[in-house]
């Protein structure tokens, strides 16, 4: 059996926007990997709030204590740029079991495409276990407040992002 070295690992995601949720899953990868690259997809079926340069900015504030991170876009499939960093794992976050399927039907896609790469699954604190970027996008647009759910950096930039549109909306009433 290959006993590995340092595990260099990806944790790929739309991060749209990073919330704590994630926050707790990349401390918990870094109990596990040597290094974490964390992957901000570029393209992607959802059509993002905040565009991919905001999103990779937003997760590198918030990791820039821990030098063993490092957050990149990338476009295409995620097993070829795990490939091309070097990564061994992917590394996938489980909220629940609502989660499971397409996490599942994912992973063995991309063990099909990748059968050296293995994808491990982390669950959160139960904390975060019901908090996802979109309820956190929807809170934010309705004036709610945040600072719970995201850091400061991310609370901040959705406030910005949406007090246009509020006193838009108010000056129409
Ligand atoms: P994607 O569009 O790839 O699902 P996300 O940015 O929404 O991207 O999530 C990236 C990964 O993080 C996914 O595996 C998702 O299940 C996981 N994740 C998101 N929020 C949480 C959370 N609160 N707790 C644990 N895992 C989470």
């Amino acid at each position: 059996m290959n006993v590995p070295g340092a595990i260099t690992g990806l944790y790929p995601g739309t991060f749209d926007p990073v919330t704590r949720g994630h926050e707790d899953l990349i401390a918990r990868a870094l109990t596990v990997v040597e290094s974490l690259w964390v992957g901000v997809a570029s393209d992607t079926t959802k059509e993002p709030l905040f565009p991919i340069e905001d999103r990779v900015e937003m997760l590198r504030e918030v990791t820039a204590a821990e030098p063993r991170i490092r957050v990149e876009a990338f476009d295409g499939l995620t097993v070829d740029f795990a490939r091309r960093i070097g990564a061994r794992a992917i590394l996938r976050g489980l909220r629940a079991v609502s989660d499971f399927e397409l996490e599942f039907q994912m992973a063995l896609m991309n063990k099909h495409l990748a059968p050296d790469i293995e994808i491990l699954f982390m669950a959160p604190d139960s904390t975060y276990s019901f908090l996802s970027s979109s309820l956190v996008r929807e809170v934010a647009r309705l004036g709610g407040d945040v600072e719970a759910f995201v850091s400061p950096v991310v609370a901040r930039r959705l406030s910005e992002r949406f007090a246009g549109q509020r006193v838009k909306r108010g000056g129409a009433r």
